[in-house]
């Protein structure tokens, strides 16, 4: 038989034939080399076991178990398949809602699996989609021998192509041991040294047949920082192109009507405010496009600038697309400065995909004909009826919640505009060069003055009814309030609280002798429109809500905010709640309503939630829990995906792989010839997309 290389293709290794190397080929993986970047989900010895009667919800665990009962399950959910895992200690549900059919025929009473995944409660306790093993044989014997055996993300497909985890286990075994080829190392020994990082050809092999556990992490933190070297790359790459480019449209003047704008205003702008309209202004009248972010926490008035900057393209001739994620914010971003815009001379308009098709077609003629300078709107913006005449300027509010294609699409409307994104996410510095080093950054520090601290408590939901009792309090004091709910209406599936029962329920109730009002995503946008006027009016005095008012809405005289299931929601998503109130001079309280029977990491983070409320700690504090890929949109960003770097605990990594770069950009004439080889690499590698499995 010929040697085992790198670039065999798969078909050519023991077990795998041309039937699995065909699956394995949908999915990316052609060649020997591909496949030893697939990586282990999990790995099983038997120290990490946990007996089925002492895990705890919310706990990624491995339990080990003979299977007592099996079988399909209808209705509620809708079809799933169900296995009854029991050990000495107890029982668990493992339970998958999709390849129904082909879990059915493989499970047997009496086999035994090994299952990891994260658990849940809902009548009892169950792990959705586990990843399995089976343990009746071989994997049996090696764990009791003592040894870490990788357990492979599965899917219902690869399950069927025959590779499970253990047959995938065959063959990364075969291709481990009888590998010929060294995976050559493209990183300079120096480098390696310094950050003590594996040979990479070690790294490879052991992290799928590690000796111990330390060495487990150490096979991570190699391939980790290949990837975060990959990833920098893309960065540097793109900020290289935007220095290349020289802008058609130029912005000159320093707006006379942008100062008149801003005496104009209800408040006076803070200095930090005016340093970063300063900072964009300035960076527009450069000659290569702007490509900037602003970020600051929720509230802290990032609005007027955005609109100052677009205010100062309008008056240089040039047209602005400011695009919001929900047309609820989009529309408030229009009511609150089409007047003032309209005073010094600037047409302001508004286009989402609730508007007629008449009216459509009016906004989308006028901005084609240049008569709009400054178009707000939703994701209609992107769409190919709306052109513009000459589009130079492009803002992206809450930029996270858009995808990069989305983002360039709008972008493309114009000949190389500027572009200002916005997010209220606070970014640690490390991450924001990693994640946006392409983009110049402004940062708002503070809050604008006179603003009141937020009190913040949670409590469990069976005092529900003095916390509604509280809220009454509030409103006789002047105040309004919001109160939140996971789910528009009832659902089998989850027994939350929804605004619509909600409502029907309080408005008659506890709230009859208040003006009670109810939104959601499926009320009609201009009835929305009317209730949202009129909670900012002051003629509603309560608002029940879903998540759609998270970002943006503004009612300064809002003193309340009730979070039902608060312990549902993510750390980031309670704070950019939680800034719907503490916007006036009013003090103003949240009370977050959670689940008497919590996990303590629920606990923990409602705890967190309450005790702090900087959004730089809720921000890294909320990647520590969930990883930051969710947070920032890193799956939407266009940069390749990472399976072994976490961005938020290989920071050091980050920091330094960005400073190789830095070199091997800024030096390119002085390097030596192991860093010509790694520039060189990436530059060939970068094209190149890596493959993985969606999902797992
Ligand atoms: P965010 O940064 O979260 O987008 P907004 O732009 O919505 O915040 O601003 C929040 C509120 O603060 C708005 O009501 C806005 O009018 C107000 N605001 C902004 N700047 C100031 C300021 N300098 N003084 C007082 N209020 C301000
Ligand atoms: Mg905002």
């Amino acid at each position: 038989m010929a040697e085992l290389r790198l670039q065999s293709p798969l078909q050519y290794v023991k077990g795998v034939g041309p039937k699995k190397a065909e699956a394995l080929g949908e999915l990316g993986f052609n060649e020997v080399g591909d496949l030893l970047k697939y990586y282990p989900r999990h790995y099983l010895d038997r120290t990490n076991v946990v007996p089925i009667g002492r895990i705890q919800i919310d706990q990624e665990v491995t339990v080990v178990g003979e299977v007592k009962a099996h079988g399909t399950l209808y209705g509620g959910k809708g079809r799933r398949y169900e296995v009854i895992l029991g050990d000495k200690t107890g029982n668990i549900s493992l339970l998958w809602f999709a390849g129904v059919k082909y879990w059915e025929r493989l499970f047997k009473k009496g086999q035994v699996f090994a299952a990891t995944g994260r658990v849940n409660y809902f009548q009892g306790i169950q792990i959705v989609h586990p990843d399995l093993e089976r343990l009746d044989d071989d994997s049996d014997q090696m764990v009791h021998a003592g040894r870490i055996i990788p357990v492979y993300p599965q899917t219902a497909q690869l399950n069927k192509a025959g590779l499970s985890s253990k047959s995938m286990r065959k063959v990364t075994s075969f291709i481990c041991d009888n590998l010929v080829d060294t995976i050559p190392d493209h990183l300079p020994d120096s480098v390696r040294q310094q950050q003590q990082l594996m040979p990479l050809h070690e790294a490879v092999i052991k992290c799928h047949y590690p000796d111990d556990r330390r060495q487990i992490e150490l096979c991570r933190r190699r391939l980790a920082f290949d990837e975060l070297l990959e990833l920098q790359y893309m960065v540097y790459r793109n900020k290289g192109r935007k220095i290349a480019t020289i802008k058609k449209h130029r912005v000159e003047i320093p707006g006379e009507r942008v100062f008149r704008f801003i005496d104009n205003l209800p408040f006076e702008l803070t200095s930090e405010q005016q340093k970063v309209i300063k900072e964009i202004t300035d960076d527009m009248q450069s000659e290569h496009p702007m490509s900037r972010l602003l970020h600051g926490d929720v509230g802290c008035g990032k609005t007027v600038v955005a609109v100052a900057a677009a205010l100062h393209a309008a008056e240089n001739g040039l047209q602005v697309a400011f695009m919001a994620p929900t047309e609820i914010l989009a529309e408030q971003h229009v009511r609150s400065w089409q007047a003032a815009l309209g005073k010094v001379g600037i047409t302001a308009d508004l286009l989402t995909a609730s508007l007629t098709a008449k009216q459509k077609q009016t906004v989308a003629a006028r901005c084609a004909a240049g008569e709009i300078d400054i178009l707000f709107g939703t994701h209609a913006l992107i769409y190919d009826y709306v052109t513009f005449d000459r589009l130079g300027f492009v803002i992206i509010d809450e930029q996270h919640r858009f995808g990069v294609e989305q983002r360039g699409k709008l972008y493309a409307k114009g000949e190389d505009p500027d572009l200002l994104v916005m997010t209220a996410t606070p970014i640690p510095r490390t991450l924001a060069l990693t994640l946006y080093g392409d983009l110049d950054i402004s940062t708002i520090e503070s809050l604008p003055p006179g603003r009141k601290p937020i009190r913040t408590v949670w409590r469990t939901d069976d005092v529900r009814g003095k916390v509604h009792e509280y809220v009454k309090d509030q409103i006789a004091k002047g105040g309004q309030a919001y109160i939140i709910y996971p789910l528009i209406e009832k659902s089998e599936q989850m027994e939350l609280q929804n605004v619509e029962d909600a409502f029907k329920e309080l408005s008659v109730g506890v709230f009859r002798n208040l003006k009670v009002e109810m939104v959601h995503g499926r009320i009609k946008s201009k009835q929305r429109d009317d209730i949202l006027d009129k909670y900012r009016n002051g003629e509603v005095d309560v608002l029940l809500a879903t998540t759609v008012i998270e970002v943006g809405i503004d009612n300064p005289n809002a003193t309340a905010l009730v979070i039902e299931h608060a312990d549902r929601f993510g750390l980031a998503q309670l704070h950019q709640l939680r800034g719907r109130v503490g916007r006036g001079e009013k003090r103003a309280t949240v009370v977050a309503l959670a689940n008497s029977r919590l996990s303590d990491i629920a606990r923990q983070r409602m705890e967190y939630f309450v005790e702090n409320s900087n959004g730089f700690d809720i921000a890294e504090a909320d990647m520590e829990l969930r990883g930051p890929g969710e947070i920032f949109g890193v799956k939407q960003s266009g940069l390749p995906e990472l399976r072994a770097a976490n961005l938020f605990r290989d920071r050091d990594l980050m920091e330094s792989a960005r400073l190789l770069l830095e070199r091997l950009f800024d030096q390119t004439e002085e390097l030596d010839r192991a860093h010509r080889n790694l520039y060189t690499y990436l530059q060939h590698g970068a094209g190149r997309r890596r493959m993985h499995l969606g999902g797992g």
